[in-house]
C-alpha cells in the first residue's frame, strides 16, 4: 500500500497528465499515478543506479514498461523540453529541490504544474516559486510515521505574479485578548500562506517542535560568550518569539 504522503502527492496530479517524477527511487509514485488513471505516460528520473534499477523492476512487475520510462540522470537533465506537463520532486531537502529546478530551468518550458514535497527547508522552495513566477496554488501538511511533511503545488498561470502578490500580501493575524502579529512576505514564505489559514493540528505541532529545536540551539549558542554568539542568540530569540506569536494567533 502506498504511503499517505505519496498518495496525497498523487492526488495533486491533474488527470491526463504526462508526469516526470524526479528522484523517483522505487518508482512507486509513477506506477500508482498510472494505475489510478491520472497519468498517460511517465518518466521516473534517478541520479543513482541502485534506485533506478529498483524503479525498473517495479515498472516491469506492474507491466507498465510501455508507459513508464525510468531514466538515469541528474535532476531535470533526464527530460527533453516539452515532454511532460507535471513534475513531482519529493522526499528530499528543499535546498536540493531548488537546485534541481534552477539547474533544469530550461526544461520547465511547457510544464504547467510542479508538485514539490521537501522534507525540510520548505521556505527555500516557496521563495524559489515566488521569485520564478509560479503561483503557489495549494499547500498540505500531514504527519506519517512520526514525521511531518508539506506538499506544495504550484501552477504556471498567466497572472501568477498578480495572484502571488495577493497571496503574499502582508497580513495581520489576530489572536485572542488583543494579540496580533503582522506577517510580511518573509514570514509568509516561512510558514506557508495557506497553512497559516488552516491551523491544522499538524501545523501547530510542527511549529511547537520547532520552538523546542530553536531553544536548544539558542542554549548551546549561549554557552560561548562572545559578540558573535550574542548576536546569534538574539536572532534565535527573535525567531522563537515570532513562532510563539504566530501560534498564539492561530484560529
Ligand atoms: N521521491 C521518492 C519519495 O518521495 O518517496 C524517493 C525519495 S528518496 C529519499 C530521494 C531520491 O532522490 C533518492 O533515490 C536519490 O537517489 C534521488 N536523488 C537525489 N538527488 C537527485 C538528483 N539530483 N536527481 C535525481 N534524483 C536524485
Amino acid at each position: 500500500k502506498l504511503s499517505t504522503r505519496l498518495t496525497q502527492i498523487a492526488e495533486q496530479i491533474p488527470a491526463g497528465s504526462r508526469l516526470a517524477d524526479i528522484g523517483s527511487d522505487h518508482g512507486l509514485l509513477p506506477v500508482y499515478a498510472v494505475r489510478q488513471g491520472l497519468v498517460t505516460e511517465a518518466i521516473a528520473g534517478e541520479v543513482n543506479q541502485g534506485p533506478l534499477d529498483a524503479a525498473q523492476r517495479q515498472v516491469n512487475e506492474a507491466g507498465l514498461g510501455h508507459v513508464i520510462q525510468p531514466r538515469l540522470g541528474n535532476g531535470l537533465a533526464v527530460l527533453e523540453p516539452g515532454e511532460v506537463d507535471v513534475i513531482t520532486i519529493a522526499g528530499m531537502g528543499g535546498a536540493l529541490i531548488v537546485t534541481i529546478l534552477s539547474e533544469g530551468i530550461a526544461k520547465l518550458a511547457g510544464v504547467s504544474r510542479l508538485i514539490l514535497q521537501p522534507n525540510v527547508g520548505e521556505e527555500f522552495v516557496r521563495r524559489w516559486l515566488l521569485e520564478q513566477g509560479w503561483y503557489l496554488s495549494s499547500e498540505q501538511i500531514l504527519e506519517e510515521d512520526g514525521r511531518t511533511y508539506e506538499i506544495l503545488a504550484a501552477d504556471r498561470l498567466e497572472n501568477a505574479k498578480q495572484q502571488n502578490e495577493e497571496l503574499y500580501r502582508t497580513r495581520v493575524l489576530e489572536g485572542e485578548q488583543g494579540l496580533s502579529v503582522s506577517l510580511s512576505v518573509t514570514e509568509l514564505v516561512q510558514f506557508g500562506p495557506y497553512l497559516l489559514d488552516g491551523a491544522d493540528p499538524v501545523f501547530c505541532e510542527k511549529w511547537q517542535q520547532e520552538i523546542l529545536k530553536l531553544e536548544k540551539v539558542k542554549a548551546s549558542v549561549e554557552r560561548s560568550d562572545n559578540d558573535e554568539s550574542r548576536l546569534k542568540a538574539a536572532a534565535l530569540q527573535q525567531q522563537i518569539k515570532l513562532v510563539k506569536e504566530v501560534l498564539a494567533c492561530l484560529p
